[in-house]
């Protein structure tokens, strides 16, 4: 008799852990530029390369799993998961690879997620068709939409060009398939998430919380995601994700 209250108590201490993971938070961080502030735009949107790279490093040594929306079935079999994503596929990126292939270890593999306005690929300050072969041959990289032009998609009423036509650009670079959508200013409607579902599978907002699933309709569509900010301090980061 002892032994099957043994086997029942243990069952249900296994059974805390899925409970637990099914309430899992997920942190999604949005970035822009990764470079030192050159005096255009807004400064808040670059992150230097020496802090980003103490924040991969933080995620490193501090056991996360930084996963793309590839994998996104793979979040409660993994420990501490997190997607880092970049919005509007800057050249200077490629400090993002540099600083993935200086951090990589046997136990770490980076992974993150590039949103491209297909329109602008190959202009100066941009990825290139050829960047972006590159990345995606690094196996760092997922290569997703943030639409042909950047419109506020709220505010158009053609959604072909901007949403299957940028899906449709980006295959064709990359040979990978486009199933997720980042919003342009983080601008959203039903009606956008609407014309979204008809294209992609994922659809990202800039609203700043923590990914909890909740069970609600579309909300595949609604993430959240949480700026990394040119004055986020390693203090500041460690709270975000933690
Ligand atoms: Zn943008």
């Amino acid at each position: 008799m002892k032994k099957y209250l043994f086997i029942l108590l243990f069952s249900i201490f296994l059974g805390f852990p899925t409970l637990a993971s099914a309430k899992q938070h997920v942190p999604i961080l949005v970035y822009h530029s990764i470079a030192e502030y050159n005096g255009t735009g807004s400064k808040e949107l670059y992150v230097t390369p020496e802090n980003f790279e103490k924040q991969i490093t933080y995620l490193r040594d501090h056991g996360f799993t930084l996963l793309s929306f590839e994998h996104w079935s793979d979040r409660s079999k993994v420990t501490k998961p997190i997607l880092l994503t970049f919005d509007d596929g800057y050249k200077n990126n490629k400090n993002v690879l540099t600083v993935f292939q200086k951090l990589e270890s046997s136990h770490f593999k980076p992974k993150a997620t590039i949103f491209v306005i297909s329109d602008f690929i190959g202009h100066s300050n941009r990825l290139s068709p050829t960047d972006l072969k590159i990345f995606v041959e690094s196996g760092y990289f997922s290569i997703q939409s943030h639409t042909a032009t950047h419109p506020d998609l709220t505010k158009i009423n053609n959604y072909e060009h901007e949403l299957k036509d940028s899906k449709e650009r980006i295959e064709r670079i990359t040979g990978k398939p486009v199933f997720a959508l980042s919003y342009p200013y983080g601008s959203f409607n039903k009606k956008v998430v609407q014309e979204t579902k008809k294209y992609y599978s994922f659809g990202l907002t800039t609203t700043p919380e923590l990914f909890i699933e909740k069970g609600i309709k579309d909300e595949l569509y609604y993430f959240p995601r949480i700026y990394v900010k040119n004055s986020t301090t390693i203090a500041d980061f460690a709270k975000i994700v933690d």
